[in-house]
């Protein structure tokens, strides 16, 4: 139905369905519940929900809570929301690895009676030892020629809780010389004593993610079993658990993970982020999150399209920011409102317009989008404009505001500076102007040109609210990089949060919610906040206007 390339991932899909491998693709996204969903999340979610969608198949959110200590339900609400919000349905497919918990066990036990799985009473450091290097082969432990019978009553007295948090193991018995270390008996189950969000004080062994995986996506009908290239090692030890057990058998595929400049993006870091105050919450505009950057006034196209940019490949790289911020502005400068605002107030008098008198403009919402309609905006006898768009003596090549020059108001009048004054600092403090009747709604009829357009906004109507403007919440393009001794926190950047407390604006945003993007003429791309109000209207500087992205 497309004439795109496939990447390597679509191309097996399309291949397995064309041969009859498979009759209809069933793929997985599977987060642990242990924080919120990043842009990284977003290019897995693009796949293998885009996958399920090209193909007529179908894709699970499967919480993967396999580990009790860190998981909340908060996690798992925020990640439903996210997926929702990015646009995909999961349909019924939706799951909680700890469902599988007891099927888990049995499969367990069904190893243990083939002699492949074993109780170990190895400490977990001298697990370590005992695994070796890649260098130098592991050695076996001595619990591994336990009985059938004996391992079988061991794991059941693991499970009922006569031991304490890694007094026993159970270990797969594969091949202590294996080149592949995850080969080297790796361990399936351990014992912890503590309660889970979800099964509560139900279990007290709790699966390896290496057992687990697998048998959650068996469990599923998973066809196509898609994660990252740090998992490649671990396909061998995915593929014997399978081989190894009477149950469906998914294929694990790698790709290579999404990295970002000027961000981290392990969860880990991101809750360090969050709990030693750097930030506001999870969802604050400077995260990488997909809550954060929901809040800073991304659209969920601009983030599909920018992981349909980055494609899928099999080779780690560190994607530029500044081309997700090149997606972005794509988006938004088709469907973004337009509204004037301004940040550094000049007053300007308009010395021949009426006493008190007032009117409005009709001006379009969206010149790229003209079923956006048309807004209005008021016009009076005193307006501001930037301070930086006047100049009392300025270079020839100056197209905006100066003693002499005319320039366009947007959607407005022409006005011809006539005059200014100073204050007591010798500051330019407000700006006299003639306007030309003629010129209404932006041109005149004499056909003379001016070369500049000022926004502005008039100081009757005008609103006064808040902006909050960011800049990268690191310094640095590697946070990860630091001087030795430190860590990442080191190149937080100080100043990635500045406020502008009174920034005027055009009436038409007085009923703007939470999440409504505009584009404020000649500044950038701005958003609601959550923590905005009637009477306190706050904006989140989404992107600037000029695109830094080069090809
Ligand atoms: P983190 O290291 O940020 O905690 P994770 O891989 O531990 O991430 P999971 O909740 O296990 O987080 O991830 C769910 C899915 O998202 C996995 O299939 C994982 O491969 C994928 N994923 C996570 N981070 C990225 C990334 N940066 N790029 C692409 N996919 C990612
Ligand atoms: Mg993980
Ligand atoms: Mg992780």
């Amino acid at each position: 139905k497309n004439t795109e390339r496939l990447d390597f991932i679509r191309t097996i899909v399309k291949n397995d369905l064309d041969s009859g491998k498979c009759s209809k693709v069933v793929t997985r996204f599977p987060p642990e519940p242990n924080g919120y969903l990043h842009i990284g999340h977003a290019k897995s979610i693009c796949l293998n929900f885009g996958i399920a969608e090209e193909f007529a198949g179908q894709c699970n959110l499967r919480f993967d809570d396999t580990n009790p200590c860190k998981e909340e339900d908060e996690y798992v609400e925020s990640i439903k929301k996210d997926v929702s919000w990015l646009g995909f349905d999961w349909n019924e497919g939706l799951y909680f690895a700890s469902d599988y918990f007891e099927k888990m066990y049995e499969l367990a036990v069904e190893l243990i009676k083939q002699g492949k799985a074993y109780v170990c009473d190895l400490s977990s450091e001298q697990i370590r030892e005992y695994r070796g290097t890649l260098t130098e082969p592991g050695k076996e432990s001595p619990s591994r020629d336990r009985s059938v019978e004996e391992n079988l009553e061991l794991f059941q007295r693991m499970r009922s809780g006569e031991f304490g948090d890694g007094e026993k193991v159970l270990r797969a018995k594969i091949d202590m010389k294996s080149p592949n270390i995850n080969m080297r008996d790796p361990v399936m189950y351990r014992i912890l004593h503590a309660s889970h969000h979800r099964t509560g004080d139900k279990w007290c062994i709790y699966p390896m993610y290496d057992w687990a995986h697998g048998l959650e996506d068996s469990i599923e009908g998973i066809t196509h079993s898609i994660c990252t290239l740090e998992f490649e090692h671990h396909r061998p030890l995915y593929d014997w658990f399978l081989d190894n057990l009477p149950v469906h058998r998914p294929h694990q595929y790698e790709f290579a993970r999404l990295n970002l400049t000027y961000t981290v993006m392990s969860k880990r870091k991101l809750l360090r982020l969050v709990q030693e105050g750097y930030v506001d919450g999870w969802d604050d505009p400077r995260m990488p999150t997909i809550s954060g950057m929901r809040r800073r006034g991304f659209s969920p196209a601009a983030i599909r399209n920018f992981c349909k940019v980055i494609g899928v490949n099999k080779f780690n790289s560190t994607v530029d920011y500044a081309l997700l911020e090149h997606c972005l502005r794509q988006d938004l400068n088709a469907n973004s409102p337009r509204v004037m605002a301004v940040f550094d107030p000049l007053k300007v008098v308009i010395t021949n317009y009426p006493e008190n008198g007032s009117e409005e403009f009709d001006v379009a919402v969206n010149p790229e989008d003209e079923s956006a309609g048309m807004r209005k905006v008021p016009f009076s006898k005193e307006i501001y404009v930037e301070k930086k768009d006047f100049m009392i003596d300025p270079p020839r090549k100056f197209f905006r505001l100066a003693p002499g020059r005319e320039v366009r108001l947007r959607g407005a009048y022409f006005i011809k500076c006539h005059d200014y004054k100073l204050d007591e600092n010798g500051e330019v403090a407000e700006v006299h102007c003639t306007y030309d009747p003629e010129s209404r709604g932006g041109s005149s009829p004499d056909g003379r040109k001016v070369r500049g357009t000022l926004h502005w906004v008039s100081a009757e109507h005008a609103l006064r609210v808040k902006v909050n403007i960011y800049e990268h919440l690191f310094n640095t393009e590697n946070p990860e990089q630091t001087e030795q001794g430190q860590d990442f926190t080191a190149n937080i950047n100080e100043n990635s949060l500045q406020t502008i407390d009174s920034c005027l604006i055009e009436p038409s945003v007085k009923n703007a919610k939470p999440l409504d993007r505009y584009q404020f003429e000649r500044i950038g791309y701005f958003c609601v906040d959550k923590y905005s109000g009637p009477e306190n209207i706050v904006f989140n500087r989404t992107v600037t206007l000029k695109d830094t992205w080069a090809k």
